[in-house]
């Protein structure tokens, strides 16, 4: 436990440091998107558990977005180190593309002329009323 007493908690509080940190605007940039980037799992892990199956909430993909473009502005503007950059480059285009296939999802879900529920796209009859939300096939 060296560590711990070697450690000058004092100095963590002092000339104008927070948790030893020395904030600026791009250190709030930085950790605002590492909360972010961080929190992203728990909301995934939180909607799994609450449904006892695997899946993947639509909020997992804009945490992973805004995260992303949080970091990957604090490594070009003001880390400027191409390994930072490179991890936070190219990630946020599955996360666009999960968040157009979703929104296109949503928009092809039927209401229900009997009670206006949502139904899934490909539903032939409302799953909270039995009425048939899409045309008979012929
Ligand atoms: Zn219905």
């Amino acid at each position: 436990m060296d560590w711990l007493t070697n450690i000058n908690w004092h100095d963590g509080f002092t000339n104008g440091k927070f948790l030893w940190i020395d904030w600026h605007f791009w250190k709030v940039i930085g950790w605002l998107g590492n909360l972010v980037f961080f929190s992203r799992i728990y909301v995934q892990w939180y909607a799994t558990e609450k449904r006892k199956q695997v899946v993947v909430p639509v909020g997992f993909w804009w945490l992973s977005l805004m995260g992303t473009l949080l970091l990957l502005s604090y490594g070009l503007f003001y880390t400027h180190d191409s390994v930072y950059i490179f991890s936070y480059a190219f990630a946020w285009i599955p996360y666009v593309r999960n968040l157009i296939i979703h929104q296109r999802h949503e928009d092809a879900h039927l209401d229900c002329p009997g009670c206006g529920k949502s139904c899934p796209p490909l539903a032939n009859f409302c799953g909270a009323c039995g009425v048939r939300v899409a045309p008979a096939k012929t």
